[in-house]
């Protein structure tokens, strides 16, 4: 770590996404407090070259070669000393370098698991937006982050929540927890007609009623996958028995998740939904600081309610039990079929209703061996194979 009167360093892995433009708005109202040693992006070059020019930081960083070192002639034209990094190890190294106090992993998908594990290994503050990457880790990405010495702290707003409901000091509250309850909102068909699902279309499903974010994650609340998501991402965060793990729509987005604890007291975590609140949170843990989210006008809030979610409507949601019941790995095999569901849906290659096909048929078309779950290696070798599984799937349903 820095001295306590420099300023934070931070690395934020997928700085041009929904979560990463967050964080810098965050950051952008404590210029003193925390420096930006280094972003990365994948696809959104413009984005990062405009990032760059602002932040100046150290270092950036693009997977191929080519469209990095172009970036870097732009830059370097432009009067920006950033040095521009590419290749597969290069997110791993940023995330560890050891001028780094804090890493945000915002990148979305199993691709961000070798940099979280990296810096877990190097014993950072690990700021965690990407859930897929637990769900893929699961038990070798916590044991990572022991290991090293890191500080996890969640950004999912769900997870968020519960963190900020419990003590610091794991002692005061394990025993103690009856379940947990994840709110959700629903997401755009909540209420829709169920036999008109297979009409969707992208634009329908990216439209989230609450929340602005990337459009898998919109997906997959509009199939609450993302909800079966977070269940597996609780269990990791929190070590909590699968049952312990409760969801129930909620709406309004205002309660973001809630504890209910051994004798039944219950609390919760409220806010507008705005992702500024948990990044700021992780961000200045322990402390708090000002995050431009709006605050709440409870006389403006006609109602809280509350709904169980619809097993026939949402079938996917169950997924996250069976997959934490199932195999060592199963969750890795889900993961991957999901995010090969929701490109193929997002690319017009499947139809929104056949998501949880793909997702259910590569999980029950694939053996998970004892070696695939040993090492972050073979998780992700795993996660090739179902993949390939997923694709087989996909092409058959849309021919
Ligand atoms: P996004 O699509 O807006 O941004 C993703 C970022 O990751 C971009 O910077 C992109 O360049 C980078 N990226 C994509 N693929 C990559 C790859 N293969 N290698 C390296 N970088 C890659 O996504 P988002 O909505 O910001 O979500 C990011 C993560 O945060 C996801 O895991 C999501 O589930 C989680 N999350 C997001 C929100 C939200 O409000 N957006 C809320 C909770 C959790
Ligand atoms: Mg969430």
């Amino acid at each position: 770590m820095t001295d306590p009167a420099s300023p934070h360093r931070l690395c934020i892995l997928g700085s041009t996404g929904s979560i990463g433009c967050s964080t810098l708005d965050v950051v952008s109202r404590h210029p003193q407090r925390f420096e930006v040693f280094a972003l990365t992006a994948h696809s959104r070059v413009d984005e990062l070259f405009e990032q760059c020019l602002l932040w100046q930081p150290r270092f950036a960083a693009l997977p191929e070669a080519a469209p990095a070192q172009a970036l870097q002639a732009r830059l370097r034209a432009a009067g920006c000393s950033t040095a521009v990094l590419s290749g597969p190890g290069a997110l791993c190294e940023l995330a560890a370098a050891p001028e780094v106090d804090s890493v945000m992993a915002a990148i979305v998908g199993a691709a961000g698991l070798p940099a979280c594990m990296a810096a877990a290994r190097a014993g950072k503050r690990l700021l965690l937006a990407n859930k897929e990457a637990l769900v893929v880790g699961g038990a070798l990405f916590m044991a990572a982050v022991r290991e090293g010495g890191a500080t996890l702290l969640p950004i999912d707003s769900e997870h968020s929540a519960i963190f900020q409901c419990l003590p610091a000091q794991r002692s005061l509250w394990a025993g103690h927890i009856d379940h947990i309850v994840l709110t959700a909102s629903g997401g755009p068909f909540r209420t829709r007609d169920p036999a008109t699902l297979a009409t969707v279309t992208p634009a329908e499903a990216v439209a989230h009623p609450n929340w602005a974010m990337g459009r898998k994650i919109s997906v997959d609340s509009a199939t609450m996958m993302n909800k079966a998501l977070e269940v597996i991402e609780a269990r990791w965060l929190f070590d909590l028995a699968p049952a312990q793990i409760r969801v129930l729509i909620h709406p309004q987005s205002i309660i973001h998740s809630m504890v209910v604890c051994r004798d039944h007291s219950v609390l919760a975590q409220m806010g507008t939904p705005d992702m500024r609140v948990p990044i700021a949170y992780g961000l200045a843990f322990p402390q708090r600081m000002a995050s431009g989210a709006a605050a709440i006008d409870f006389s403006t809030v006609a109602a809280l309610t509350f709904e169980p979610a619809d097993a026939q409507r949402f079938p996917g949601l169950q997924l996250a039990w069976d997959t934490l019941h199932g195999a060592p790995g199963s969750t890795a095999v889900l993961n991957a079929a999901n995010e090969v569901a929701v490109a193929a849906f997002l690319d017009g290659g499947l139809r929104f209703d056949q998501i949880h096909a793909v997702n259910a048929g590569t999980l029950s078309g694939i053996a998970i061996t004892a070696n695939e779950a040993a090492s972050v290696d073979a998780l992700m070798a795993l996660d090739g194979r179902a993949r390939a599984q997923a694709q087989q799937l996909v092409k058959g349903l849309s021919s």
